[in-house]
């Protein structure tokens, strides 16, 4: 995978991929996605009984495609776990996967 070195304000296109002994840290690209296969990534993650922390899908400034990254320190219990199941049933209807 390419290796970048970045300033942390490109934080919302790279993630951190390590930090050595001084300090340097190393940043890749983050996953990208078509806007709707993020935000199945984000229902299918956020949905999962382990998620702790919100998942959120934004598009991204710099390459334009979508990337997911957490929600401020969003905790998905079980009420926020059952809002987003019902979210998903009706995304996918909007969008075409149920009739
Ligand atoms: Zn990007």
């Amino acid at each position: 995978m390419e290796r970048t070195e970045v300033t942390p304000y490109n934080r919302e296109h790279y993630k951190v991929e390590s930090v050595d002994k001084s300090g340097f840290y190393t940043y890749v690209p983050k996953k990208a996605y078509s806007e709707l296969q993020a935000q199945q990534m984000c229902f299918f993650i956020n949905m999962k009984p382990e998620t702790i922390h919100k998942i959120v899908c934004y598009k991204c400034k710099i390459c334009g495609q979508w990337h997911l990254g957490h929600h401020s320190g969003k905790v998905m219990d079980n009420e926020e776990k059952e809002k987003v199941k019902r979210q998903y049933q009706k995304w996918k209807v909007v969008h075409g996967f149920i009739k």
